[in-house]
């Protein structure tokens, strides 16, 4: 095996302003601190909702796992997040059949609608605190996608099986009270609270023997014959057979520039209201628009929005848009639920992967044979967290999933 050596992810701000997950129970994870020269079977360095559950999927299969953050587990990305979990990615089933071919497509929505009753699953098992609920989602018409968009959309998901129905606008109106002029209403979606099943992932994996180091900032990696070398910023260092890199939005090196991009989202949470003001079965929502709005209900009855994507990635400015950002989405959000009375309690943004096919990156690092990397999880990041755990898996045990090759960067 060849040896290789490269620096890691440089620090940065994965989310500015307070997210309504900061305040939630059950969010710390005991940790301890890294000592010198010690060795693992496999280190997972990041510890947000791609490492928790890859490091749960691991320790329960009987692995020896560790897993190190820089900051404490949960405080990337993971806290800012939404959290709708959904089989329906971000590029509808007949883009991505236009993109990458109606055999794969099928095949990666088919494998993310298994990737939610897997979540689900993992959650029942290890008698996870997730916050789970499972949700139907709403897909509204946009001015990206149109009434009729949306119903030759709704059918080509039934071809396949997955579970769509298209709502004419009386429909929509009729069920849900939303003026829209159209929309596709799927069953097979979910909400949780990430920060809580982050850490409760992390916890479920302790109890199965797996370590948690924090601070601990990787800084450079090697690997050889001998297995991987990682070195801390302050020093130290630790050994293992492999090496899964799931650092978010912390991108490293050695993998195709053209995979995805980093975006920002911002984010809110209203104050919370009467639980019967909230819309007729608290489906998931969002929108076939840019810039597009999505929004859930909480379980304290609060109204749960994002969206107003956009490439601006300087922290300081991401901070300093989070009031305009913030009034724009209340105002779409009042708009569309006809309540004008709604106020923000939270504001926040936070860092987010757009690839073309809305497709993640999950691939050994051509330059360092032993170190697999979780990339680009995007709107639907979680839902591709759970596949990336499996996909890993396979890898560890010098095998290959059988979808691994839909995950490889276009
Ligand atoms: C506003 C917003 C809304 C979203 N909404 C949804 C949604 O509704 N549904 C959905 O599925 N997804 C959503 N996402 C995406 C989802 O939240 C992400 O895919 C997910 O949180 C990524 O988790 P992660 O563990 O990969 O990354 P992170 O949570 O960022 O964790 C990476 C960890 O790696 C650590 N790290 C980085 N570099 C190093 C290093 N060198 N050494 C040690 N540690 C390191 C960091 O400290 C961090 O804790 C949303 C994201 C945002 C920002």
């Amino acid at each position: 095996m060849s040896s290789s050596s490269g620096r890691l992810s440089r620090r940065k701000d994965l989310h500015d302003g307070r997210a309504l997950w900061h305040d939630s129970p059950k969010r710390t994870v005991r940790t301890r601190t890294l000592r010198d020269g010690e060795a693992f079977e496999i280190v997972i360095i990041g510890g947000g909702i791609s490492g928790a559950i890859t490091a749960l999927v691991l320790a329960a299969a009987g692995h020896e796992v560790a897993v190190v953050d820089r900051r404490a587990p949960g405080e990337g990305s993971t806290v800012a997040s939404t959290a709708m979990i959904q089989f329906e990615i971000d590029t509808p089933l007949r883009e991505l059949s236009s993109q990458i071919g109606k055999h794969d497509a099928t095949r990666a929505y088919h494998r993310s609608a298994r990737a939610v009753r897997d979540l689900a699953e993992l959650i029942e098992t290890h008698a996870i605190d997730a916050a789970w609920a499972d949700r139907d989602a709403l897909y509204l018409a946009g001015n990206e996608i149109g009434a009729r968009g949306l119903a030759m959309e709704a059918e080509a998901r039934r071809a396949i099986g997955l579970p769509s129905e298209f709502l004419n606008k009386s429909l929509v109106r009729q069920r849900f009270g939303f003026d829209v002029t159209g929309a596709i209403l799927s069953s097979g979606s979910a909400e949780i609270d990430p920060a809580r099943t982050s850490a409760e992932c992390l916890r479920a994996a302790q109890r199965l023997g797996a370590t948690v180091i924090s601070p601990c900032a990787i800084s450079g990696i090697e690997s050889g014959s001998g297995g991987v070398t990682l070195e801390t910023e302050d020093g130290k260092t630790l050994s293992c057979r492999k090496v899964v890199v799931a650092t978010g939005y912390e991108v490293i090196g050695g993998l195709p520039r053209d995979a995805f991009d980093i975006v920002s989202s911002w984010a809110i949470a209203t104050t919370p209201i009467a639980a019967d003001r909230i819309w007729p079965t608290r489906c998931l929502i969002w929108e076939a628009a840019d810039p597009y709005l999505y929004l859930r209900a909480t379980r304290d009855n609060r109204i749960l929005a994002g969206g107003e994507d956009s490439g601006l990635l300087d922290p300081k400015r991401r901070a300093a848009a989070v009031p305009a950002k913030s009034e724009k989405l209340i105002r779409k959000v009042r708009r569309l639920l006809s309540m004008p009375d709604l106020e923000i309690d939270y504001a926040w943004a936070g860092a987010f992967a757009d690839s073309p096919t809305g497709l993640p990156v999950f691939r050994e690092l051509p330059t360092h044979r032993g170190v697999f990397a979780i990339l680009g999880c995007g709107g639907n990041g979680i839902t591709f967290s759970m596949i990336a755990a499996d996909v890993v898996k396979a890898w560890v045990r010098g095998r290959r999933d059988p979808d691994a090759d839909l995950f490889l960067g276009r």
